[in-house]
């Protein structure tokens, strides 16, 4: 069931509530989610735990100010983001969440998850995008208006589909430019204007691929907060065509057995893996 991948809240339903920012001062102890990059900074000598206490226990040039972002462990939980040039003290490391660096536990890198998606929309929320007025936080909850026109602001979700294309026994991989020689996924791309979930498969599978699918049916989805994205992911079947990349942003693509698969990027966390390992073999 997708609900438990990593990033989705599932995953940390027993160690973190969420709740509404609150800014004020506060001085009951608790944990920190500090953020460096895409990686989060843990303990090193306590088995991967939080830093927690007040003030933060680690002495570096923060980027932004602290958020308190729900309870985690029973205790409150703030956000902040440091540089990624910052020195860590002694018994302090910084692991990745993104990628294919596993170290982090997934509850851990969930949590970093979480955070790194509320920092961006607080970064990226300060200013109407319709008139440039200083935008105003809506009490409870991550909206922000606009004293100046009045215009509400929510929290930016992209809807991005990736999509299992098998043909009998074999699967349908692609390589993107960005990606090194020898790593494969599966097709995915954003929403576009007009677009129903399943027209949206149907076009980036043509783009990227080259070829026509059928039966296309929903499979599970996962929270992507790299920076903000909603992964909804998809089975579907060859319909039609010969494979063709469109040589820009893919550069390589084609069938290969179920049982003899290449690397995929985004690691054991994304939901591509999901995918592929839940659905290779034809119903
Ligand atoms: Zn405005």
């Amino acid at each position: 069931m997708s609900d438990l991948l990593p990033f989705n809240s599932t995953m940390i339903r027993d160690l973190f509530t969420p709740f509404p920012p609150q800014q004020e001062p506060d001085d009951t102890p608790g944990y920190w989610a500090v953020l460096q990059g895409n990686s989060l900074v843990v303990s090193a000598e306590s088995q991967q735990a939080l830093p927690s206490g007040v003030p933060l226990p680690i002495v570096t040039v923060s980027r932004t100010e602290p958020l308190k972002i729900g309870l985690w462990q029973g205790k409150p939980l703030r956000a902040i983001r440091i540089a990624v040039d910052s020195l860590l003290p002694a018994g302090y490391e910084a692991l990745p969440f993104q990628g294919g660096d596993t170290r982090l536990d997934n509850t851990l890198a969930t949590i970093a998850g979480r955070a790194a998606q509320i920092m961006h929309w607080e970064q990226r929320s300060r200013f109407c995008s319709h008139c440039g007025g200083e935008l105003a936080r809506i009490p409870d909850g991550w909206g922000k208006r606009c004293p100046t026109c009045g215009d509400e602001h929510f929290p930016h979700i992209h809807p991005c589909i990736i999509v299992l294309v098998r043909r009998g026994t074999e699967l349908l991989l692609i390589r993107n430019a960005a990606w090194s020689v020898g790593r494969f996924s599966l097709v995915a791309g954003f929403l576009d204007f007009g677009e129903s979930l399943e027209e949206c498969v149907q076009r980036e599978v043509r783009e990227e691929a080259g070829i026509e699918v059928a039966n296309i049916r929903y499979v599970g989805s996962q929270c992507w907060p790299f920076p903000s994205q909603q992964m909804i992911g998809f089975l579907a079947d060859y319909a039609g065509g010969e494979v063709r990349p469109d040589g820009v942003e893919v550069v390589e693509a084609d069938w290969f057995p179920e049982d003899a698969l290449p690397l995929s990027p985004g690691g054991k966390r994304s939901i591509s893996r999901w995918i592929i390992d839940t659905f290779r073999e034809s119903d």
